[in-house]
C-alpha cells in the first residue's frame, strides 16, 4: 500500500465523497480490465505487465484522464483475480479452451431447493424492492441458522443486514466504522479486497505477516504488539477460514485473540466467515460467540461458497444494533436492497437444504484438496508450507521459478498452456500462486498436468 498516496487522498476527501468513490472504482476497475482485451489477449496483458506499485488504474492513466478521477483511486489496485478471469473469458470468446483454477466459485449447481425457490419467486411476481435490510423471512432464517449452528443470537429485526454479496457487506462494514486517520489491521496473506476497501474509505491498512508454522494465523503476540505500535487501529479483519491460505482459527485461537482484545476495548472486529461451512478438521466457531466479543464484532457471511450461489449476489452482516444501523444507512444509499429473487433463494438454502447435502459437499472438496496436495508434492520446487484446512484454495510457494516473479509466472502459464491461476503477490504473499480447487476432478487433473509440464519447461 502506498502510504503517501493514501495520506494525501485521505486529506482531500470527505466521507460523502468516499461513498461515491466506491461506484467510480468499480466502474474504472472494469474499464481497466476490459482495456486488456484484444485479439492477442495474453500478449496484450503481458505488454501491460507493470510492477505492483504502479499497477493502480490511476498510475496507468494519462495526465488528461487523471484529472477526471478521484485521487483516492491512486491508492487502490484493480483485482488481479478479476483481470485474469477476464483474460480467460476473452480467450474463451476467441474460441480457445482455457483451464482455469483462478476464481473461487464451486463448480456444482446450487441445491435443487434453491433453484426451485428462485423459479417459484419469479413466477409469483416476487420482483419488487424489499426492505433495505432484507425480507423478514430471510433475516429470520439467518438468525435461526446462526443460533442453531454457531450458538450466536442476533435479533432479526435490527441486527441483520442482507446485502448484494459478502463483498459488499465487508465494504459496508469497513465504511461504517473507519475513515480518515483510522488504521485497519489486516493479517497477510489476505483476500486482496480487504486492503483495497480500507484504502477506499480513506483509512490505512496495517498488514501483519503471518507464518506457515503458525498456520498462517495471527498470533496473540503479533496482535498485541501491532495494536500497541498503532493506537489508531480501529478495526481488525479476520478471515476464518482464510482465503487464500485455508488456515482456520479454532476456538482456542479465537479465545487467545479475544484475550488480547480485552486490553483494547475500542477495537472492532470484522469476522469474514464466508467459508465457515467448508472446514476439513475441527470446528470454525463464530468470533462473535467468543466470550465478550459479541458487542464489537461484525459477522459477515454469504451464500456464494456454501451454496454455490455466486451469481445470485447474496450475503449478510450480523452485528449489534448501532453497527447494523449504520450499515443499513449506507446500504439504503447504495443499492437499496439485495435482489428479491436471490433472497427467496436464500431462504430455501437455509431452511430446505439438508445437512447431509452440505456435508457431502465438504467431503467432495476434501477429496479435491487431497488430490491437489498430492500432485503438487510431486512437482520439484513447489512447496505447500501448510496444508489448507478450510475453504478451497491452496497457496504453494513457487519462488524458485521466474526469479520469484509470480505475476510473470501466471501470465506466461496462461500464454503457454492456456491455464489460469492467480499470483500470490496480490494476496500479500509474493513468490506463491493461488489455486482454487473448487472445480471438477477432470479439470484439476488437466490443470496439474499442465502446471507440471510448464514448470519443468521453465526450471
Ligand atoms: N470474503 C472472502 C474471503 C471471499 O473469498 C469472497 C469471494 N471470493 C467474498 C468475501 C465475497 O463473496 P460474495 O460472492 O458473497 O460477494
Amino acid at each position: 500500500m502506498n502510504k503517501t498516496a493514501a495520506t494525501m487522498s485521505v486529506s482531500l476527501f470527505s466521507k460523502k465523497s468516499r461513498i461515491a468513490t466506491c461506484c467510480l472504482i468499480l466502474l474504472h476497475s472494469f474499464q481497466s480490465v476490459f482495456s486488456f482485451a484484444s485479439k492477442n489477449v495474453v500478449a496484450g496483458a503481458l505488454s501491460q505487465h507493470v510492477p505492483e506499485s504502479t499497477a493502480s488504474p490511476l498510475a496507468m492513466a494519462t495526465d488528461d484522464s487523471r484529472s477526471m478521477l478521484n485521487p483516492i483511486v491512486a491508492s487502490v489496485k484493480p483485482s488481479k483475480t478479476v483481470e485474469i478471469f477476464s483474460l480467460v473469458k476473452e480467450m474463451e470468446a476467441a474460441g480457445e479452451t482455457v483451464t482455469s483454477l483462478c476464481v473461487g466459485e464451486p463448480d456444482f449447481l446450487p441445491p435443487k431447493a434453491v433453484l426451485e425457490a428462485t423459479v417459484a419467486a419469479i413466477q409469483s411476481g416476487d420482483t419488487r424492492y424489499t426492505a433495505v435490510t432484507g425480507t423478514a423471512d430471510l433475516r429470520a432464517a439467518i438468525a435461526e441458522d446462526l443460533k442453531k449452528r454457531k450458538g450466536v443470537e442476533y435479533n432479526p429485526a435490527n441486527e441483520i443486514v442482507v446485502g448484494n454479496g459478502a463483498k459488499q457487506c465487508v465494504y459496508q462494514g469497513v465504511l461504517a466504522t473507519c475513515g480518515e486517520g483510522d488504521k485497519v489491521l489486516v493479517p497477510a496473506p489476505y483476500w486482496p479486497s480487504y486492503p483495497e476497501m480500507v484504502s477506499l474509505v480513506g483509512a490505512e491498512p496495517i498488514v501483519v505477516e503471518t507464518k506457515a508454522e503458525d498456520g498462517y494465523l495471527i498470533t496473540p503476540e503479533a496482535l498485541r504488539s501491532t495494536l500497541e505500535e498503532h493506537p489508531e487501529i480501529k478495526l481488525i479483519i479476520l478471515c476464518n477460514p482464510s482465503n487464500p491460505t485455508g488456515g482456520v482459527y479454532h476456538l482456542e485461537k479465537l479465545e487467545a485473540i479475544a484475550n488480547v482484545l480485552k486490553d483494547f476495548p475500542n477495537v472492532i472486529v470484522l469476522a469474514d466467515e464466508i467459508y465457515e461451512r467448508l472446514v476439513y478438521e475441527g470446528e470454525c466457531p463464530a468470533f462473535a460467540g467468543v466470550d465478550g466479543m459479541f458487542s464489537r464484532t461484525m459477522t459477515v457471511n454469504g451464500f456464494s461458497k456454501a451454496y454455490a450461489m455466486t451469481g445470485m449476489r447474496l450475503g449478510y452482516v450480523a452485528a449489534p444494533q448501532p453497527l447494523a444501523r449504520a450499515i443499513t444507512t449506507i446500504q439504503s444509499q447504495l443499492t437499496s436492497c439485495a435482489g428479491s429473487l436471490s433472497q427467496a433463494a436464500g431462504v430455501a438454502a437455509l431452511t430446505q437444504v439438508k445437512e447431509e447435502e452440505m456435508e457431502a459437499n465438504v467431503e467432495i472438496m476434501r477429496e479435491k484438496r487431497d488430490y491437489v496436495l498430492k500432485e503438487l508434492s510431486n512437482i520439484p520446487g513447489v512447496n505447500v508450507a501448510m496444508p489448507p484446512n478450510g475453504a478451497f484454495y491452496v497457496l504453494p510457494d513457487v519462488s524458485s521459478y521466474f526469479d520469484g516473479d509470480d505475476t510473470k509466472l501466471c501470465l506466461e502459464l496462461l500464454k503457454a498452456k492456456k491455464m489460469a491461476i492467480v499470483p500470490g503477490s496480490s494476496f500479500g504473499a509474493p513468490g506463491t500462486v493461488r489455486l482454487s480447487y473448487a472445480t471438477s476432478m477432470e479439470e484439476l487433473g488437466i490443470a496439474l498436468k499442465k502446471l507440471k509440464e510448464f514448470l519443468a519447461e521453465n526450471a
